[in-house]
This record gives structure tokens, C-alpha cells and sequence, in this order.
């Protein structure tokens, strides 16, 4: 059997993981020129889905890595004003782990080797009368094999044309995603899971990436096949806004001046995050979720995961974990058409009515807690 994938991100490359501890012949299409394109660099909270799902994929080889380059994400959860005065709690939590996206990435892409090719972005599909599919890419060559994944994000062209009526909403409102070196006072603003600050004309959500050691380092260590960026640790901060931003892409040093702008009066320490934002980690954020779309009938040679179907606001902290869930699982029916124990449209058919269960209670979940980070007006 041979599988393509459109899409080497979380989902997708956990997914060819699992499929090729399972001995099936996969291929990864990207789109983009190289594994080091694009800002990506920003917290993922890996939960008991997310890590179970990693577990199930990645060699055991770099089970110990991955635990080297993830961090604590503990405690309470504090909602503060302003002016850092306690407003009231949401509780502790205790799961889960702090994993960055980039890294996270980059451990994923190691010992895929030539499976994964870059510069390949997939523009359509066409279903073959022997039962096979062909993926077609934007240079105008093709991939042939017998199931296409779209696993190719939150503006998925495999989705738009086997759901072209599936709908993706922007929430309105702007945020800014930006990611400050740790230090010890940024630090003390996270003392457990998360802080949300309800200041005037803007929340943030502030979260503590502390690499438990150094990516770099680790991976010379632990797996010395495997490249990692040299990257510290860091506090993310999200800044939602109620009003919109100019459109347009701008220099990240007119987007900290407006924000500056909107933090008059806010207490130093957090204006102090925005003023000393690493440049290349911070960014305009635009928050979307997918409205739930029925079980389809036709193509059982064409499927969907991750946020290719059910993309949800990070409020959530869901996304990842059921990307990665996804992967696990979609593996894991594949298996057993790799062995012989079920035939490829019965499993695929199977997976798609679990996922579009799970997928999308969670991203109605992540939408129940919005209000929770936008701002107070
Ligand atoms: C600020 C922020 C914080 C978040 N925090 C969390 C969190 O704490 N926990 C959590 O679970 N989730 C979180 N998420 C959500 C999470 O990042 C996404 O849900 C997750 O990355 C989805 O994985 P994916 O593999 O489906 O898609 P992606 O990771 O987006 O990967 C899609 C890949 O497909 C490629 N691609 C796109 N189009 C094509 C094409 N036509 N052909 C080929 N390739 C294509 C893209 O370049 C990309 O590499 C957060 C998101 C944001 C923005």
C-alpha cells in the first residue's frame, strides 16, 4: 500500500511515522521550500492524547529526546487585570507537557530522510479508474498511490475539493502572537499552567515554554542523528485585540508600536514582554475554526486530518493534540489493511466517523472557552 500525505506538519508527519512502523510506503508532499521556511516557533501544550499519539508513532529511539525538549505546564491558572492584581482563578491543572512547534517539528522530520519533499504543494487530486489516486502538484508533476491524506492545514486545497461546501470562520477581533526570552521576572508572570491578563483594551494569554534542556544540546546527546534548533527557553504571550489592526503584512516594528500604543498604563513587566519580543517568533495571529461538516459519502481514497477538517482557536489548546490523535489513529486502521485484516475503504471509513466525532467536540469545546480570552470590554 502506498499512502501520500499533503502536508508535513504535526499531523502529517506524525502520521508517517506511524505508517512506516507499520512497513507502509509513504510520501510526504510540502509545500513549503524547506523544513525552515516559516515562523513556527510558538508553545504547543501536548496532553494525554497528543503524547499517547507520539508515543504510539515516533521510534522508541526518540521517546527520551522528546521528553528532553519539553517542559513543565503545571498549576493554577490565574486571571489577572492590568496592572497584575488577581481577578480570580479557573483552577490547576496538572497534564501534559510544553512542547514548541518548531522543535516539535523538526523531531518529527528526523528519519523521514527523502519521504518528505519540500517545494511540493499539492493543488488537487484526481480519483483513477484502477482505484488509485494522484495527487497534483503546483509545478505540474503528480504522485500517484492508492490513499491521499490531507493533512495540509487550515486553508487545505485537498479539503476544498473533496468538501467544497465545508466552511472555515475567522473570528473576528484581532491577535498578536509574540514569544519573549525567559528571564527571571518575565518568568514569575507564569507561576503554574497559564495567566490571563484582562487589561483595558486587550487581553493576554501569557505561557512559559522552559526547555527542560537545551534542544541543541539534547539531541548531540540523546539522538546525535537528529538536528534541533539552538533555541532558549521563553515566555508566549498572545495579545488579543477587539478592534482590527491595519491590513496588510507590516514590519514587526510598526505591529509592536501599535501594540505598545494599546498597553499605555498596563503594569512594566508586561509591557516590557512586547518591547523586548524576539522578532522573528512574533506575528499577527488570525483565529479560525472550522463549523462541523457530516460524514460524506463517496472518496474513500481521499481523507482528511488535523486542521485540514476540524481547525479550532488555540483556546482550546486542543488543535495539535487531535491532529496528532488523528495520525495515531488513521495509522492504526492503515495497519491492519497493511496486514491483511481489513480492506482500505472499511478503514478509512472508520476512522473518518471517529475523528469527525472526537475532531469536532473539540472544536466546539475551544469555542466555549473563547470568551475566557478575549478581551473585557
Ligand atoms: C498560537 C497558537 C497556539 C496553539 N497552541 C496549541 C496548543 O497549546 N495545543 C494544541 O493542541 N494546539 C495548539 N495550536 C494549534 C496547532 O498549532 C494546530 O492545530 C496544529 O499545528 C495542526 O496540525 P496540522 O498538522 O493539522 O496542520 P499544520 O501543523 O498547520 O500543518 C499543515 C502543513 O501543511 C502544509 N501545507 C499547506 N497547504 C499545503 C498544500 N496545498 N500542499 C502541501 N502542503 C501544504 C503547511 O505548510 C504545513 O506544513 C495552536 C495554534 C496557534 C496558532
Amino acid at each position: 500500500m502506498k499512502v501520500l500525505v499533503a502536508g508535513a506538519g504535526l499531523g502529517g508527519l506524525c502520521l508517517a511515522h506511524g505508517l512506516l512502523r507499520a512497513g507502509v510506503d509513504v510520501r510526504v508532499h510540502e509545500r513549503e521550500d524547506g523544513p525552515h521556511s516559516r515562523y513556527q516557533g510558538f508553545r504547543i501544550a501536548l496532553n494525554a492524547h497528543g503524547l499517547a499519539a507520539l508515543h504510539a508513532c515516533l521510534p522508541e529511539r526518540l521517546h527520551a529526546l522528546l521528553a528532553a525538549v519539553s517542559g513543565p505546564m503545571a498549576g493554577e491558572r490565574r486571571v489577572m487585570d492590568g496592572q497584575l492584581r488577581e481577578i480570580r482563578r479557573l483552577g490547576a491543572v496538572d497534564e501534559g507537557t510544553a512542547t514548541d512547534r518548531y522543535v516539535l517539528r523538526q523531531l518529527l522530520l528526523a528519519g523521514l530522510g527523502d519521504r518528505v519533499e519540500f517545494g511540493k504543494p499539492v493543488v488537487g487530486y484526481t480519483e483513477r479508474a484502477d482505484g488509485t489516486v494522484e495527487a497534483h502538484f503546483g509545478d505540474g508533476t503528480g504522485a500517484v498511490g492508492d490513499l491521499l491524506v490531507g493533512a495540509d492545514g487550515v486553508g487545505s486545497a485537498v479539503r476544498r475539493q473533496l468538501l467544497p461546501g465545508a466552511e472555515v470562520v475567522t473570528v473576528p477581533g484581532n491577535a498578536v502572537l509574540g514569544r519573549t526570552p525567559l528571564t527571571e521576572r518575565s518568568a514569575a508572570l507564569v507561576p503554574g499552567f497559564g495567566t490571563v491578563v484582562h487589561g483595558t483594551g486587550a487581553s493576554m494569554l501569557l505561557g512559559r515554554m522552559e526547555f527542560r534542556r537545551p534542544p541543541r544540546l539534547a539531541a548531540a546527546e540523546l539522538a546525535p542523528d537528529v538536528r534541533l534548533p539552538d533555541t532558549g527557553s521563553y515566555l508566549r504571550w498572545v495579545l488579543m485585540l477587539p478592534g482590527a489592526l491595519p491590513a496588510g503584512p507590516r514590519a514587526w516594528d510598526a505591529v509592536r508600536d501599535d501594540l505598545l500604543a494599546v498597553l499605555d498604563g498596563w503594569h512594566p513587566d508586561l509591557v516590557d514582554l512586547v518591547r523586548r519580543a524576539d522578532v522573528v517568533n512574533s506575528s499577527p495571529l488570525t483565529v479560525r475554526y472550522a463549523e462541523p461538516v457530516p460524514h460524506w459519502d463517496g472518496s474513500r481514497r481521499v481523507t482528511l486530518l488535523g486542521d485540514a477538517i476540524h481547525t479550532m482557536p488555540p483556546s482550546g489548546g486542543q488543535g495539535a493534540n487531535t491532529a496528532l490523535r488523528d495520525a495515531a489513529l488513521l495509522a492504526r486502521t492503515l495497519t491492519a489493511v497493511q496486514h491483511g485484516t481489513a480492506e482500505l475503504p472499511d478503514a478509512v471509513e472508520q476512522y473518518e466517523q471517529r475523528m469527525l466525532e472526537y475532531g469536532f467536540a473539540a472544536v466546539a469545546e475551544s469555542l466555549e472557552r473563547l470568551p475566557d480570552f478575549t478581551p473585557a470590554r
